[in-house]
């Protein structure tokens, strides 16, 4: 049985029986189940790319839903953080706080033109709250999401979040939220058209909880077009896909963009914080400028998350984050597919990716779940995709090391092997 000593508090027994015991029967028991499925592993440290599990085992982080683009403790945060921590980290809400300024101020000077006033709050849910509260302010009450998009699951996020299977057991949710296929923009256009001056639409620039959903050329400028067309207010979620995840600062600034609310979230805090921000246009920013408490929340723009933000952004730009993650991404885009299709054949349906999001799908049901699994077994850390069941999906660090390369390429190589070799017995496997 292996303990962590930290000075100052109790060890705990850290082996998974003790610990799914504890989920069992503190937490939730289905989260205990998953952490059976998923191999019993458990995390007590992180550097960089790398976790360390029981007994020193280390896993390669390719997963964690898009928060690690700067990898784990990134030291431009940590030392912003240990700094801010000894010596203010929670501040009065009456007083002028520097990071909070600083924070907003450098945010914005990487946010597409126009959008110049920042909202921070914790978790990605809490900021598409926040502009939902301001599409109303701007007299835009009907919603218009996509199907398979993701938004969190707050209630007002949840109505958003094109997905049955998180929405029934809540509802009813928000009135007046519609549902366009994603990448469609003449559906859009029909849609929006019925609604001129009242609609809020809300998207991400590639769906990531879909599966990597990559829409088609030119799409996100038609859906400016239409937005500006029908007064329409023009909501761009880039909690997954924001801060260089796509090889670019922002899709917008891929598509050549500006919404007139942008969401960051996630590598906001580094991989050290829970930090998300809403950076608006003044003029739909107004309602909270008249009112500052009109939306508030204890802990928006706490010190220590602020000095996260600001260790977030200058390790993306003082490291060269965005550049490595666009050709990092394609390297690594093109080697997983012919690894995936040298196993697996016909059975991978397609393989795609923007930077360092990059999704596998495939057409047996159950097999992504399973190469997942197997994954961790090889050593690699993968994500399912909460919206769709069929896709792997690869969100790995910006500062992978060519040796980390090497490392991903031959445990998904072995896991591929293992897991064609259960499903496809009679194929002869590389
Ligand atoms: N929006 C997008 C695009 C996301 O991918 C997510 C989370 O995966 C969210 C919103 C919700 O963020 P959070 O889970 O921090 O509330």
């Amino acid at each position: 049985m292996t303990t962590v000593e930290s000075p100052g508090t109790a060890a705990g027994a850290t082996d998974a029986d003790t610990l799914i015991g504890l989920y069992r029967t503190r937490m939730n028991k289905g989260r205990a189940t998953l952490g059976e499925l998923f191999g019993r592993h458990v995390e007590l440290a992180s550097d960089g790319v790398w976790v360390t599990g029981e007994e020193g085992r280390r896993f390669l982080n390719c997963g964690g839903y898009g928060v690690f683009i700067t990898g784990a403790r990134h030291p431009a945060v940590v030392s912003r953080v240990a700094e801010q921590l000894a010596r203010h980290p929670v501040g009065t809400r009456l007083f002028l706080e520097p990071q909070a300024a600083y924070a907003a101020d450098a945010l914005v000077a990487h946010t597409p033109e126009g959008l110049e006033r920042v909202h921070f709050a914790c978790g990605g849910a809490e900021v598409v709250e926040a502009a939902i509260k301001l599409a109303r302010t701007q007299g835009r009450t009907r919603l218009v999401a996509t199907e398979g998009g993701y938004h969190g699951k707050t209630m007002g996020a949840l109505s958003l979040t094109g997905k049955d299977v998180f929405q029934d057991p809540f509802r009813p949710l928000l009135p007046g939220v519609e549902h366009v296929p994603y990448g469609d923009a003449a559906a859009l256009e029909r849609l929006v058209a019925r609604m001129p001056g009242e609609a809020c639409v809300v998207l991400e620039p590639v769906q990531g909880e879909a599966g990597v959903i990559i829409p088609p050329a030119g799409y996100l400028r038609e859906v400016r077009r239409i937005c500006d067309t029908h007064g329409a207010l023009l909501v761009l979620d880039e909690i997954q896909t924001g801060l260089g995840r796509l090889g670019a600062w922002w899709g917008a600034d891929l598509a050549g963009i500006a919404p007139d609310i942008l969401l960051t979230g996630k590598a906001l805090g580094g991989g050290v914080m829970p930090v998300s921000a809403l950076v608006a246009t003044p003029e739909v920013f107004s309602v909270f400028d008249k009112d500052p408490y009109l939306h508030t929340s204890t802990f928006s723009g706490s010190p220590l998350a602020m000095a996260a933000v600001r260790g977030a952004l200058a390790a993306i730009e003082d490291d060269g984050l965005v550049d490595r993650a666009r050709a990092l991404g394609a390297q690594l885009l093109a080697e997983l597919r012919t690894i995936a299709v040298r196993h697996f054949g016909a059975a991978v349906a397609d393989v795609r990716g923007q930077g360092l999001l990059i999704g596998i799908e495939f057409t047996e049901p159950g097999l992504a779940g399973e190469l997942l699994i197997e994954l961790l077994e090889q050593g690699v850390i993968a994500n399912h995709s909460l919206n769709s069941h069929m896709v792997l999906r690869f969100t790995p660090p910006a500062v992978l090391a060519p040796s980390d390369v090497t490392f991903l390429y031959e445990a998904f190589d072995r896991a591929c092997r293992a897991q064609a070799a259960q499903y496809f017995p009679s194929v002869p496997t590389h």
